[in-house]
């Protein structure tokens, strides 16, 4: 594979690291950094590339760099705090942030990144650990479309379709807007499994109905037997990161004046799942505070309805 050029990668997570890899066997030299000690060296050579020592070091090296972290508040602090990375850059520099991040905020920093002569677009992504790992990721990409272009052909080598939302925060928008249909499908899912269950139906036949039916969706597909029949509850995407985007998809609704009782309601159940069941769970464990609700757990269809126990 050619050689690309060099692109630092600040975030070396769940998604971070497959979206290192991608980007590695893509050609491209990526300058891995991570707060977590000792992350970026192992990403160096267990991926390839490079690891910067400091965010510092990172921005004197690269002139486009992608931002793969839990918030906005982090960026914030990547970028602009105590030997962060925007002073760092040299000016004409290119910012991709690709977290899950509060539109608002972004625009702002934009703001301040344009006093230094950077630039910045916002590139979130769904398709979750999988696709990362696959390059298929869905990216939305918010910003002038000039900055766009360019880093499309770094977009190409994580994701599948780069949709192009509008102006810079517009990507970040969309992706809280999809994780809230996605949210409450998921939810919904459970409750109609808790119910079936309850009723005698077997959750493992429901979702193969589902599935064949009008009711499927992107939880029924890939998460209800994968994730929470399995009882692994492992599909790599926090609780808490849940909760955090629906929280940006309500400010999105307050900041616009829509009225959106529905989508309160779901960010109040996943709130209230992440308070009950505590620090560390991935969001497929919200079932576990469904079955709270219900009183009831999923199980198998032979032994629903049997005043069985469990
Ligand atoms: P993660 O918690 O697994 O990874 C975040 C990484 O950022 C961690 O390695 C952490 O050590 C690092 N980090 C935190 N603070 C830092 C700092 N100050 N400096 C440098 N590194 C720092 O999270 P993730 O699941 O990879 O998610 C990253 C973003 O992508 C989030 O905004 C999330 O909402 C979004 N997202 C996640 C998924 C998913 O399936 N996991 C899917 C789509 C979008």
């Amino acid at each position: 594979m050619a050689e690309q050029g060099s692109v630092g990668l600040v975030g070396l997570g769940a998604m971070g690291w497959p979206m290192a890899a991608r980007l590695h066997g893509a050609g491209f030299i990526v300058h891995g950094y991570d707060v977590r000690p000792g992350l970026a060296q192992r990403m160096a050579d267990e991926v390839g590339g490079r690891a910067a020592a400091t965010l510092a070091a990172l921005g004197q090296a690269c002139d486009v760099v992608i931002t793969m972290l839990p918030n906005s508040a982090i960026v914030e602090q990547v970028l602009f705090g105590d030997g962060g990375l925007a002073p760092a850059m040299r000016r004409g520099g290119l910012l991709i942030e690709m977290s899950s991040g509060v539109p608002a905020q972004t625009v702002a920093l934009g703001a301040r990144l344009a006093e230094r002569g950077l630039r910045i677009i916002d590139a979130p992504v769904s398709g979750g650990v999988k696709r990362a790992v696959t390059g298929e990721l869905a990216i939305m990409a918010g910003g002038a479309g000039s900055d766009v272009d360019q880093a499309e052909p770094i977009l190409r080598a994580m994701g599948k379709s780069i949709l192009r939302t509008g102006a810079l925060g517009s990507g970040q928008a969309m992706k809280a807007l999809n994780n809230l249909v996605s949210a409450a499908g998921f939810l919904v899912g459970v409750e109609a499994m808790l119910i079936g269950s309850k009723f005698g139906l077997d959750p493992a036949v429901m979702v193969d109905v589902l599935n064949a039916s009008s009711g499927r969706n992107n939880s029924t597909e890939a998460k209800f037997k994968q994730f929470v029949l399995s009882g692994s509850y492992g599909s790599g995407f926090a609780l808490d990161l849940m909760v955090k985007d629906l929280g940006i998809a309500l400010e999105v609704a307050r900041q616009t004046q829509t009225a959106a009782p529905l989508s309160a309601l779901c960010r109040e159940l996943w709130a209230s799942a992440a308070a009950v069941l505590g620090p560390g769970q991935d969001h497929t464990a919200i079932t576990r505070f469904s079955e709270m609700l219900a009183a009831t757990r999923l199980q198998p269809a032979e032994r629903a309805g049997t005043g069985e126990p469990g």
